[in-house]
């Protein structure tokens, strides 16, 4: 900062600057300087404002930390849930395979027995050359 050294110090108009605060970049000189973590200020006020800020700083820092931790154990605790529902669901499978198998062949059957009425319907319902009957028709098949 080129201008620093043609400036006097704010407090004492007779005495060049040698440095600007850190918070407000007031110029001052060496008898004004207030020293904060080898970071030079204006004044206490500034050089407290600039802790308190850092100290923010941080904290929303280990807030973030915090919250990241929170949806990793919460993704992980998801993860454990789908596991344990697939274990649970295999198991069961295992235990009534028959049950099962029965069942969804039924299903099958159902939706074999629907998917042939709706073709069916469709043919009896509308034109040959209609275009709608053709979309539907892609949709069934
Ligand atoms: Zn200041
Ligand atoms: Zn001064």
């Amino acid at each position: 900062m080129a201008d620093l050294f043609e400036s006097v110090c704010l407090n004492h108009p007779d005495t060049p600057a040698v440095t600007r605060c850190a918070t407000c970049s007031k110029p001052i000189c060496k008898r004004c300087i207030v020293s904060r973590n080898g970071v030079n200020y204006c004044s206490k006020a500034c050089a407290e404002n600039a802790m308190e800020t850092v100290g923010q700083v941080n904290r929303t820092l280990e807030e973030k930390r915090r919250t990241d931790l929170r949806t990793r154990r919460r993704a992980i605790i998801v993860l454990l849930i789908i596991i344990l529902a697939a274990a649970a669901a295999s198991w069961y499978y295992n235990q009534n395979k028959s049950d099962v198998d029965r069942l969804m062949r039924k299903t099958g059957e159902k939706l074999e027995q629907n998917v042939k009425e709706a073709k069916e319907t469709i043919q009896q319902g509308v034109p040959t050359s209609s275009k709608y009957k053709r979309n539907r028709e892609a949709l069934v098949e």
